[in-house]
């Protein structure tokens, strides 16, 4: 039987072939991916990474797709999107019990709601947990792994596997979780509260997010801050804000973001990534790295 056959039969949403990945990506760019699903529930993420594993097909496991720049030849294999169906919030005492395809701006509203604080800072980051704790996201002096204190996953056999707090290792945007398999529930250990006090944070946080963000497509910073200077302050001074290519812009607002004014494929951002690089090289002997994850083929010229 074919995967399609197969993977049609056993999912409730079934999969998709040649799924444009423009539609799953905040920057609105990228090609298609060879396969795409969506598991609704464990029993159903186990089945497709078990069917991956036997046929050999590589898998992309994706959340919101807001830190990612899928190039315009697409994905190779199987991409998991691990969305609404794992989104909960189970408090328990201090706890939240969280499915990693919670949006973080849901989870740090429910927090507070339930007086518990910790979780303020993730407000508008538009990730899900899930993608956050992968690359330990974090705002406004607070990381989300400082909150973990256990992982679920399914390994790419399609084993269950439980990380405790002394197995996670979270460093700048990064963790030990890279390559492990498929998050699937989190455990954040949090503080009581007040939800007055956790509100006005968060007010506080979402506007500071609409003053300085752009409020064009894009996947939030492009690269990882220097030991000791934020990218967008190098970016700038090398005076790289607003440089276009096609349609990929240096935002005018906040150099270390690339926009998508309308038309961008994956490879204006690509080249405008490696332009910006190669400025900040020439003038300050710097190297930029990217943040964002890149993922996926070029297209063949
Ligand atoms: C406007 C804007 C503002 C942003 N602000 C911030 C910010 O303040 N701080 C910050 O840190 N980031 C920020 N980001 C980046 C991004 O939102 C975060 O990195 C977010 O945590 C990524 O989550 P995601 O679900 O979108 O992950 P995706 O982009 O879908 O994936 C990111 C990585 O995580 C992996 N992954 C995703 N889900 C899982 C899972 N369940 N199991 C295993 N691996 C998984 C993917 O394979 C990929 O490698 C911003 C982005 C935008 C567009």
């Amino acid at each position: 039987m074919s995967i399609v056959e197969l993977l049609n039969h056993k999912l409730i949403n079934g999969i998709k072939v040649n799924e444009p990945m423009a539609d799953h990506t905040s920057w609105q760019v990228g090609g298609p991916a060879d396969y795409y699903v969506s598991p609704v529930g464990l029993d159903e993420l186990v089945e497709v990474l078990s069917v991956c594993c036997e046929r050999k097909i590589p898998a992309l496991v994706i959340g919101n797709g807001t830190n990612l720049l899928v190039l315009d030849g697409g994905i190779r294999g199987m991409v998991i999107n691990i969305g609404p169906s794992f989104s909960y919030v189970k408090p328990v005492g201090e706890k939240l019990i969280v499915g990693a395809g919670t949006p973080m701006t849901l989870l740090a509203f429910t927090a507070a709601e339930e007086s518990l604080s910790g979780l303020e800072f993730t407000v508008g980051i538009p990730g899900s947990l899930g993608g956050a704790v992968i690359m330990n996201a974090g705002a406004f002096g607070g990381y989300i792994g400082e909150k973990v204190g256990l992982v679920r996953l399914v390994n790419l056999e399609g084993k269950l596997v439980e990380l405790k707090r002394d197995e996670l290792e979270f460093g700048y945007r990064t963790s030990n979780l890279i390559g492990k398999g498929v998050v699937y529930e989190i455990e954040l250990n949090l503080t009581k509260g007040e939800q007055a006090v956790s509100k006005r944070q968060i007010d506080y946080f979402l506007a500071e997010r609409q003053r300085r963000h752009p409020n064009l497509p894009s996947a939030g910073s492009v690269f990882r801050n220097l030991p000791d200077q934020p990218a967008g302050q190098i970016i700038e001074q090398a005076g790289a804000k607003g440089i276009c290519i096609g349609g990929a812009e240096v935002s005018t607002q906040h150099a270390n973001f690339i926009v998508n004014t309308g038309k961008a494929t994956a490879a204006d951002v690509l080249k405008l990534i490696k332009t910006v690089q190669a400025l900040v090289k020439e003038q300050y002997g710097l190297e930029l790295k990217p943040e964002v994850k890149i993922v996926g083929e070029e297209l063949a010229e």
